[in-house]
Formats: C-alpha cells, structure tokens, sequence
C-alpha cells in the first residue's frame, strides 16, 4: 500500500469541522484551531535501515535528522516553529550513550529555529532504533501555504538543487529552510507550497493533484546537486536522481508569473532559486526533455511503503 492511498483513506474515514481543523491529513502539517490561535502541527519518524543506518552515522546523527525532517514539514507550511515533542525507542546496548546522543542530534536541529524539546518518552526494545518527533508551530503573521493552491500559469520554483542526497551524508545534514520559506511567503503571495522529501517528481505531484492542476517540467533547467552529476541518465547525467531521488528538503512552490519574475531578480533570500517549470491546466505532469522533446513526467520518486 502506498502512502498516498493509506492517507486517502484516512481522509475517507474521518470529517473535520473547518472551523476546527482548517486543514487535516495530507498535506505538510496539520492545523488546529486553537481559540483565536492556530496551532500547526506535523510528526515524522526516521528509522534505523530506512531513513539512516546506526552503524555508520551515529545516534546524534539520527536524532538530528529527526527534527530536521520535522522542520522541513513546518518550512512547508511557512509556518514558525516553537518547540517539539520526541518518542525514542532505543536499541539495547550503552543505553545512556545512545539516548544522551540522541538528544544532542535533536537539540542541534531544533535550537537553530528556537524549538526546543519540551518533552517525550524513551522505552527499550530488542529491535532497531526509531524515534519520532512531533513539532508546534503557529502561523506568527504569515498565512499557512498549503499544497492545494497552485493555479494555472505559475510558475514553478525550486530552492537550490536536487538529486543524490542518499549518496553522500546530504540527507543527514540539510538545513531545514524554515527562513527563506516565511521570508518568501511573508514577500511573496506563494499560491502552493511541499518540501522535497518524496522526490522532484512526486512532490511536484502532490502539489498538482491538491491543487488539481497539470505541470510542465522543464528538464534542462532543474538544477542538479553535484552529488548526483556523475550518476548516468538518458537525456541529461543526473536528471532521473534530481526527479527521482528525494531527501533534498528544498521548497518547492508556486506563484504568479509576475512575481516569479521580481522574485528571480531581487534574490529574496540568500538560497538560489530556479524557475524549473509552469501549473498548467488540466491534470498530469509533462517533463520538456533537454534535446527539446516531451514525455509524460510520473510522479515516481521515493514513497514510502507502508
Ligand atoms: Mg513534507
């Protein structure tokens, strides 16, 4: 079973108040009304063999990455983070090493965006380590960029460059784009917004089937990350990791020609940004390939099986 299906039928299996649940399963975070506040909320795990390997990173490696990729949800939303909530299920083995570690690798994501841990739990177990993190955040003046809002004609934008993250410790080490992501929306009318987790391809998909919009892709912009150059690819080395891959954590979003184009020329913030594409009408993604021809773009980068 897909991920996509399974929080499809959760959504099948649950009705919200509005008024209440503003925005519920599926998109980067969730939001909750919360008197005249809003409180936005997103958790995520990573899991030794899947998302890190203990052997070769380390618990504070894995714990860092635990909040990171927390962070990036709340970046997605433009959302400001205010603290976060941890679930450890430690492997046995030098038990207070590995869970003080663990608390290190979270404190050093969270402390640069002012979320510190307030809370959690740790239990033991003879299976490999996971740990979960859940992260607050409130709106602090800047509306929620959802994933639905992309209209066509926007242009599509992508923060620095994609593809390869897994092959080198990228995927550990990225800083979440928490500031450019309210420094663009607080700028900028974002219309859509996803971080790069699943893949190019396939958050781009994401963005289109909430939004109910096309894409048209163009492959020989979408900047490759030097980590993926020397992998081969039929139209341009790397692109099939840059479109496939996913781990990157950039922001990919849309917004109006016009402001794309005021956007690219003042450099808003210090990240580069590339216009690699534009929401067209109707559904389904087309990829313009460097020599010029056109396929069908699948949205076919990592998704989790459940
Ligand atoms: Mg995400």
């Amino acid at each position: 079973m897909r991920e996509s299906e399974f929080i499809e039928w959760i959504r099948s299996q649950s009705q919200f108040d509005p008024d209440i649940v503003p925005v519920g399963p599926g998109d980067d975070c969730a939001v909750i009304a919360c008197g005249a506040e809003r409180l936005i909320v997103t958790t995520d795990q990573v899991l030794d063999g899947v998302h890190f390997r203990l052997a070769d990173h380390g618990p504070e490696a894995a714990g860092r990455k635990g909040m990171a990729r927390n962070l990036s949800d709340v970046a997605a939303m433009a959302a400001a983070p205010f603290g976060a909530v941890a679930a450890v299920a430690l492997s046995r083995g030098d038990l207070l090493d590995q869970a003080q570690a663990i608390y290190r690798g979270l404190r050093c994501a969270g402390d640069e965006f002012n979320c510190p841990v307030v809370g959690g739990d740790v239990a033991v177990w003879d299976s490999l380590l996971a740990i979960t993190v859940t992260v607050f955040a409130r709106p602090d003046g800047i509306e929620p960029v959802l994933r639905s809002g992309a209209e066509p004609g926007d242009a599509i934008c992508l923060t620095g460059a994609v593809g390869g993250a897994f092959r080198t410790r990228r995927h550990l080490q990225f800083t979440p784009r928490v500031r450019e992501a309210r420094v663009l929306a607080d700028q900028y009318h974002l219309h859509a917004m996803i971080d790069v987790s699943d893949g190019l391809a396939a958050d781009l998909g994401h963005i289109c089937t909430a939004s109910g919009v096309g894409a048209q892709l163009w492959g020989d912009v979408v900047p490759i990350h030097p980590d993926a150059e020397r992998q081969g690819g039929e139209d341009r080395p790397g692109l099939a990791a840059a479109l496939g891959d996913g781990e990157d954590y950039e922001l990919l979003f849309t917004v109006s020609a016009d402001e794309a184009q005021s956007l690219l020329k003042r450099r808003a913030v210090d990240v580069p940004i590339t216009h690699v594409g534009v929401i067209t009408e109707g559904a389904g993604m087309m990829l313009i390939c460097p020599d010029g021809t056109s396929r069908p773009l699948a949205p076919t980068g990592w998704e989790h099986q459940t």
